[in-house]
């Protein structure tokens, strides 16, 4: 078994990949940062953000597992503690020997600039904001006129993507199972020119939603964790990519016992 493990590179986490490659060590694993089969992240969410973006190139081959040295997070979801046992479980399983995967969606987006096209992949959502005025755009879905949107932004979420950034913007919480898109208005303006529907909306896989901002603007493109600001960009479309991620499931945690422990803060049943 071949893995890598990303930290976010505080005292802690570090730490605790040291003490993950003493014991993957004697386990018999073995450290490949260019081909690993696993990609252990510790930290936090964002460090499992960082991890995806550093082997998205690998997704048909890599899975991923994420250990939390703060507090319980989305993508992090073993503690310090159980460091040992999540060891004994990589080690003792491949992805031959029947190691247990989910698969969730990601989303595709195709950026057109006037320096060319190029092709990204979100695993929780990307952005697109004006930067010293509000963006200014025309939403098209599946090739056809939908609105033309003034406000903040435009958010465009995975389903395991929903719980984070598009939660904010009070978009709906989407199991990772369904095999969708959400487009989150960020603060749109409603006048008689400028009219969005005001609702998020889902779409299926097979649809396609484009971006054509107004010619020379000045735009934040969030992928992400990481941003970037450009005058030149033509268009965004954005679909359900083909490509998913693969994360290694060792034993059970249902996604809406996540949502509950994450949000509600219960974490048996508040009744027992
Ligand atoms: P960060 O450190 O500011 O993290 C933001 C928070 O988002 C953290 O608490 C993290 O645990 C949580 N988070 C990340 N992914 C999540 C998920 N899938 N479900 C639930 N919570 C999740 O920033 P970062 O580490 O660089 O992470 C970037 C992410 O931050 C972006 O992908 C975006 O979703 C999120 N974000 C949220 C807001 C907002 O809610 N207003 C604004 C900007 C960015």
């Amino acid at each position: 078994m071949n893995y890598v493990v990303v930290s976010r590179g505080d005292d802690d986490s570090n730490r605790m990949m040291h003490t993950f490659h003493h014991l993957a060590g004697i386990r018999g694993m073995t450290l490949n940062p260019e081909e690993p089969d696993i990609v252990i992240s510790i930290g936090g969410d964002g460090t499992m953000l960082q991890a995806f973006h550093l082997y998205v190139h690998r997704l048909d081959r890599t899975s991923f597992v994420g250990i939390h040295t703060g507090h319980l997070g989305f993508f992090a979801d073993w503690k310090a503690i159980e460091l040992e046992q999540l060891i004994e479980c990589v080690a003792s399983s491949t992805p031959d020997n029947g190691m247990r995967q989910v698969h969730y969606p990601l989303v595709e987006l195709e950026i057109v600039t006037s320096q060319g096209t190029r092709t990204h992949l979100a695993l929780n959502e990307f952005t697109l904001k004006g930067v010293e005025s509000t963006l200014v755009a025309q939403i098209n879905i599946n090739d056809d006129l939908f609105e033309k949107f003034r406000g903040d932004g435009i958010c465009i979420s995975t389903p395991i993507g929903s719980t984070a950034y598009n939660k904010s913007l009070g978009g709906a919480l989407l199991h990772p199972s369904l095999d969708v898109l959400q487009i989150a208005e960020i603060a749109s303006i409603n006048n008689r020119v400028y009219r969005t529907l005001g609702s998020s909306m889902v779409l299926p896989k097979h649809h396609h939603c484009d971006i054509t901002p107004r010619p020379g603007q000045n735009l934040l493109l969030t992928l992400d964790h990481i941003s970037e600001q450009r005058r030149d960009i033509l268009s965004i479309r954005s679909r359900v990519s083909t490509q998913k991620i693969s994360f290694a499931r060792y034993r059970p945690f249902p996604f809406w016992r996540r949502v509950r422990e994450a949000f509600l803060g219960y974490e048996t049943n508040p009744d027992g």
